[in-house]
């Protein structure tokens, strides 16, 4: 497989260190919010990297953290812990939020057919290994305390800015605009290790630590997680475009400071998907969820279809007629495989050529948009049978993740006494704008498999096989 690594700022051969398996860790969500659809994009284009390699015969372990402490409102260590942030506009502890979310967030993934990885790991559950590996920090010469908290000394590493050859001046992080400087910092891209002393006294969740009672920064988490799951080495990493400065280099920095060896061979970054507006942000309010889409009458299916037509190299803006095209295309190609016969048998030899195309398309880059026309040429071959068509669809299922030729049924009224109930229950909460327990209704419908679309003459809804 051939696919870009930030780091090189080139397109690679992907050659992992042991023969034949993958170690692949994903920064996970700041779960103090709902995902916003622009997380999801990188989550489904994750999922498709992830696929792709056990496509090709890879051995995929794939790790990914849950964000529940540490992660300020501003990258630079300054500003509010956001998890304290969410406890306080909705009145939850910081344990209730988290837990909140981190469910919400794996609804929208199984919504989306996006695979949980094989380890998930809340930051909160392994605060014993930080602390571990940021005395070893300390006791290497890597870090420093100043003003009760713990830093990393950047200026101890050899180079620091590993992604682009960024001018100093123009990354004044600890200084930008309307961000106060911490004047504890000996260089001003240190960053903090070990937190005990912040301007935010009621910070709710705290540890015992060599340095006194306090709690991570978001950097260490990731090393740490990846680490202690994964090892020494860890063949490819990835995250969003904005994960790069300064998380993705922080921890570069701290890891291989702790190991004493390079950590991480690839680097894995989608980039944004953007409104007609600009970037869409969780922390700017006003943004985008799955379930937000749904009520709007989209499917799932649809918006997994709109990321898969785009490279996840190129920033997507996400519009109202470009979605609805897609929404279109994907209705289109989903019943033109639901129409195909089942009858012959598989001709293995178009079966073999197709399947290698389809490789071919995931190998270059991901080149997804390629993939799904894979489908349309399988589909438009007037020489393949239906069986073996079908078979094909199938094959490339396994990656796509469009469920294209599973059945949805509409349900039938009787048997779906129960379904019918909960949904005038949903209807009457939302008409009492009770929109939590609406909400709430609608998850517990879509753990059982239903998916509701709102439509202006009332609710319908499907259920999954
Ligand atoms: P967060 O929950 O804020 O920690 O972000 C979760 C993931 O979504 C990270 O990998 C971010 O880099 C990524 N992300 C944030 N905003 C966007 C966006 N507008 N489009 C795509 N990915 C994003
Ligand atoms: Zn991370």
């Amino acid at each position: 497989m051939k696919i870009y690594n930030t780091i090189s700022r080139q397109i690679e051969e992907f050659v992992p260190h042991e023969a034949g398996k993958v170690s692949m860790y994903t920064c996970g969500p700041t779960v103090y919010n709902f995902a916003h659809i622009g997380n999801l994009r990188t989550y489904i284009m994750e999922d498709v990297l992830e696929k792709a390699l056990r496509y090709l015969g890879y051995d995929v372990k794939r790790v990914m953290n849950i964000t529940d402490i540490g992660h300020l409102s501003d990258d630079a260590d300054s500003g509010e812990d956001k998890m304290l942030l969410g406890a306080k506009r909705e009145r939850k502890t910081v344990r209730e939020l988290a837990a909140f979310y981190t469910d919400a967030f794996f609804a929208d993934c199984k919504k989306l057919n996006i695979k949980r990885p094989d380890v998930v790991q809340p930051a909160t559950g392994l605060v014993d290994e930080f602390i571990r590996v940021i005395a070893a920090l300390e006791e290497k010469g890597f870090a420093y305390k100043a003003g009760g908290n713990v830093y990393f000394d950047t200026s101890k590493v050899r180079q620091y800015h590993v992604f682009f050859n960024f001018k100093e001046d123009d990354l004044e992080v600890g200084v930008r605009e309307g961000v106060e400087e911490d004047e504890n910092k000996r260089n001003k891209n240190d960053f903090v290790l070990w937190f005990t002393k912040s301007k935010f006294e009621d910070q709710a969740l705290k540890w015992d630590s060599p340095w006194g009672v306090g709690y991570p920064g978001w950097h260490i988490e990731c090393s740490c997680i990846a680490m202690k799951n994964l090892g020494e080495t860890l063949d490819i990493h990835c995250g969003g475009i904005d994960n790069v400065f300064p998380h993705h280099t922080n921890e570069i920095a701290q890891s291989e400071a702790y190991l004493g060896h390079p950590w991480c061979k690839y680097w894995f970054h989608v980039l944004h998907l953007n409104t007609d507006k600009g970037k869409m942000s969780k922390s700017a309010g006003g943004f985008l969820t799955l379930s937000k889409l749904e009520e709007g009458g989209a499917a799932p299916m649809q918006y997994r279809f709109f990321c898969l037509q785009s490279h996840y190299r190129n920033s997507l803006v996400f519009a109202e007629d470009t979605f609805a095209n897609a929404q279109n295309a994907y209705n289109k190609l989903k019943a033109r495989a639901l129409a195909l016969p089942r009858e012959g048998d598989v001709d293995q030899a178009a079966f073999a050529k197709y399947r290698a195309a389809f490789a071919d398309a995931l190998s270059a880059d991901l080149n997804t948009s390629l993939a799904v026309t894979a489908v349309y040429d399988v589909l438009k071959d007037k020489a393949l049978n239906g069986a073996t068509k079908r078979a094909l669809i199938e094959d490339f299922d396994r990656v796509l993740s469009l469920d294209l030729l599973k059945e949805e049924a509409p349900a039938a009224s009787e048997a779906n006494a129960e379904i019918e109930a909960m949904i005038a229950a949903r209807t009457a909460a939302k008409k009492a704008k009770n929109y939590a327990e609406a909400d709430r209704i609608r998850s517990e419908l879509a753990a059982m498999g239903v998916t509701l679309t709102d439509t202006p003459n009332g609710t319908t809804y499907t259920v999954r096989k």
